[in-house]
């Protein structure tokens, strides 16, 4: 029988996950179904349980039920327990595994697909919701000489940094108007403004020369990207990559075999670049 996957969410129907499993399957020869499944606000738990009884596989997790899929796992992996947010569920036995693939998704991109050295860089990391909180772990993992975190809302920087720091790593948090006069080596872009074409008011003189400036928002050139490259900063890029990253990660949670990235994501890029 046909093994059944879907990507969960609210909305859900815009998500590129469906083509992105389907291409990795018939890539790996994996017999396997996935689909989009919307939640509504307040059923994602029965949804999530109906889909499992019914003899589904497994789960990708999106907006805004991220949290909300961490609390409902029996068994979480490291790497979410300590984001704090789930993005991969898998069934097995009764029991539901939970995993975050987001952050390793990202650092892939950057270092395998970008070529950008992490260790050593300073990093700006804007935003403080779920995404953030699943890449600070992983990024930190890489060795970068400083990451700052910036949000609209200032006190959720700060206490995101406080959660994060560790006795050999302090994180910094502040608002955006507290970076003037600051430059960094790497600035991501992890807050949602981008959906929604809103700007987000950067001081000047951010991007160091030879700045790498990452918009974890993809399928748009948006107004951080033409910030970033106004700015000057040498690579500005969407994330696609991270998105493709991340689903190979919890391909080979579900599967046992990691699917080649390359040619999925070049032909996505394709596929966006004719929209
Ligand atoms: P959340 O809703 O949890 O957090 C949203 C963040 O964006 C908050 O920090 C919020 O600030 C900030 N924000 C929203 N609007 C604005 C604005 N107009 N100006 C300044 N800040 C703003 O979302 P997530 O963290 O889950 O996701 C963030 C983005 O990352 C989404 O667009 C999502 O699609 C993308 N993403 C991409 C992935 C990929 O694979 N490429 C993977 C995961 C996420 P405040 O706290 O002040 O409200």
């Amino acid at each position: 029988m046909t093994d059944r996957y879907a990507v969960i969410g609210n909305p859900v129907a815009h998500s590129r996950s469906p083509t992105i499993h389907q291409l990795f399957a018939a890539q790996c020869g994996q017999d396997l179904d996935y689909s989009t499944l919307l939640a509504p606000l307040d059923g994602f738990a029965a949804t999530v349980q109906r889909f499992a009884a019914s003899g589904g596989r497994g789960l990708n997790v999106t907006l805004p039920f991220k949290q909300e899929a961490f609390r409902l796992a029996t068994d979480v992996s490291a790497r979410a327990h300590a984001a704090g947010a789930v993005n991969t569920l898998k069934f097995d036995d009764g029991q539901i595994l939970a995993d975050n693939t987001d952050g390793a998704g990202l650092v892939r991109d950057l270092t395998a697909n970008l070529g950008c050295t992490i260790a050593g860089k300073r990093i700006l990391l804007l935003g403080a919701g779920g995404a953030a909180r699943g890449v600070i772990n992983p990024l930190c993992g890489e060795g970068p000489a400083h990451l700052q975190i910036a949000n609209r809302t200032v006190d959720k920087a700060r206490h995101l940094a406080a959660e994060f720091s560790a006795a050999e790593f302090t994180i910094a948090g502040c608002g955006f108007a507290d970076l003037a006069g600051s430059s960094f080596d790497l600035i991501i872009n992890a807050t949602s403004a981008s959906m929604s074409d809103a700007s987000l008011d950067l001081p000047a003189k951010l991007f160091a020369p030879g700045a790498v400036a990452y918009d974890m928002v993809y399928g748009r050139a948006s107004p951080f990207m033409r910030q970033a490259q106004a700015a000057g900063a040498t690579v500005v890029v969407d994330g696609l990559g991270m998105l493709v990253e991340q689903a190979a990660e919890s391909f080979l949670l579900w599967r046992g075999v990691r699917p080649d990235t390359a040619p999925v994501l070049h032909r996505l890029r394709q596929e966006l670049a004719a929209r």
